[in-house]
């Protein structure tokens, strides 16, 4: 299926490795121009070389990377110094750290917040009206499942997120940014094999494979999902043809959620 998006220009954010990397993929691949962003230059150049060495990118595609702190004002100068105008914007970055929240001072949820509530809204901002004028737009805001199903721990991950969809579920209803193509939809990944689930699990001081068994049993799909996997619902969510898709939170988890809505 040609999702007609090829010619685009999308900022990834948080896309050297893990899901945002499976979402620059995937969206390089249908010949969108990607800018990816994350921290670490090595690992971001590596990545960025990656995708400009997979085949089948038509019209070859721009992959351009920009190692910067997303969630920082300066960090979000210097992705929209390399291109201003974004057809498909992914927001995404690190979760936050899990703990009890009575260790959690201000500052700690001010970070959290920042992260993960406010800089997509700040980079919303900077983008969909520009979208709206040009008649496409996609946005897509990497969640998590614990929105629908907040786990104990991750406190700030659990605020933050709520906050973000709140406020995404008005803004993606804005009929002016709906009726000039314009949709914004939140993806809520459930378990991925990605680093940063290993290393959670390794800092923690626990075993992988100990600890993979306790999570797969709640998973009926019975493994982890893949970057891969996650990177094509996004790239068909910012298809021409999700034009009628807006203002959801799209679960990808394995049929780990129980529930019906
Ligand atoms: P990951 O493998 O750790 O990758 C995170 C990516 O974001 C890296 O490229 C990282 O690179 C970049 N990044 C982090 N902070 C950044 C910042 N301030 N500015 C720019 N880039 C930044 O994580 P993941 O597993 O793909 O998870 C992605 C998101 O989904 C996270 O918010 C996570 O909480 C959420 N999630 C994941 C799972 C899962 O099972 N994997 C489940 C539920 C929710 P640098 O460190 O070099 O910046």
């Amino acid at each position: 299926m040609d999702l007609s998006i090829a010619g685009k220009w999308a900022l990834v954010c948080g896309s050297s490795r893990g899901l945002g990397l499976g979402c620059a993929t995937a969206l390089a691949h249908e010949g969108v121009n990607v800018v990816m962003v994350a921290r670490g230059a090595e690992a971001l150049a590596q990545a960025a070389q990656q995708l400009r060495d997979a085949p089948a990118r038509p019209g070859g595609a721009q992959v351009v990377p920009v190692a910067a702190d997303i969630t920082t004002p300066h960090g979000r100068d210097a992705v929209f110094a390399v291109h201003g105008d974004y057809d498909i914007l992914v927001n995404n970055a690190g979760g936050p750290p899990p703990g009890d929240f009575r260790d959690w001072d201000r500052d700690a949820w001010l970070a959290s917040i920042d992260a993960n509530m406010l800089t997509p809204i700040e980079l919303m901002k900077r983008t969909v009206d520009g979208m709206a004028a040009r008649g496409f737009g996609r946005v897509i805001n990497i969640t998590s499942s614990a929105v629908k199903a907040p786990i104990d721990i991750l406190g700030l991950s659990n605020g933050a997120r709520s906050g973000l969809t709140g406020f995404v579920a008005g803004l993606a209803r804005s009929r002016a940014l709906v009726q000039a193509n314009v949709t914004i939809n939140n993806m809520l990944p459930g378990g991925f094999d990605t680093g940063r689930l290993r290393a959670t699990v390794e800092k923690a001081g626990r075993n992988f494979d100990e600890e993979a068994a306790i999570r797969l049993a709640a998973v009926p799909a019975n493994r982890f999902g893949t970057p891969q996997e996650f990177g094509a619902l996004c790239a068909f969510l910012c298809s021409a043809q999700a034009g009628y898709i807006t203002g959801q939170n799209v679960l990808i988890d394995g049929g780990a959620y129980p529930g019906t809505q």
